[in-house]
């Protein structure tokens, strides 16, 4: 099991880099990923978040089957992605992250995309998702970029948010999956 970075961590900072086919242990990688993310109850993981700056997101979206029954079967790897087009109108979620505890705020994003990636097994992908799908997508992509969902918040709520981001920062958050935090 991995740990978390939180906020204030830099690899969740960086572009992140591509992978090629021949990536050293990625199967174990992926694994260990999905583990990671089942036991912090995600819906999504991205290796920025257990600090490797690699082009690679999981997703599995059956904890939120309830809102959406097609997530039940939402269990996808994701690499070397690009997301080519966003379309449709923007609707607005709320979001969370494993690597910004206890913060929950309303984003706004479009409703679909098409991405291009691979899967575990290199095989190419081009498709399109949207509703609460290409919602998990985008949001674990952004992480690639080195985006955080607070990042698109409203600039008021993100005042409102300031000293709970500077309690993650000084790791005093309590949170029940392992973390490291970005100053010990
Ligand atoms: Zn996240």
């Amino acid at each position: 099991m991995f740990a978390i970075y939180t906020y204030g961590n830099t690899v969740l900072r960086k572009k992140a880099e591509e992978i090629s086919k021949d990536y050293k242990d990625l199967d174990s990688l992926i694994e260990n990923m999905y583990n990671t993310m089942y036991s912090s109850e995600g819906v999504g993981l991205a290796a920025p978040q257990i600090g490797k700056s690699i082009r690679l997101f999981i997703v599995d979206g059956s904890p939120m089957s309830d809102d959406d029954e097609s997530l039940k079967d939402f269990k996808k790897v994701f690499i070397n992605p690009q997301i080519i087009e966003e379309s449709g109108d923007f609707w607005t979620v709320e979001e969370g992250c494993l690597s910004v505890p206890g913060i929950r705020e309303e984003v706004k994003r479009k409703s679909k995309i098409r991405i291009q990636y691979f899967d575990q097994n290199f095989n190419y992908f081009d498709e399109v998702y949207d509703g609460l799908k290409a919602r998990i997508i985008q949001h674990e992509y952004d992480h690639l970029e080195g985006i955080l969902f607070i990042d698109k918040i409203n600039p008021l709520r993100k005042k409102m948010i300031r000293s709970k981001l500077n309690n993650i920062l000084k790791g005093k958050v309590d949170v029940k999956y392992k973390v490291k935090f970005a100053i010990k």
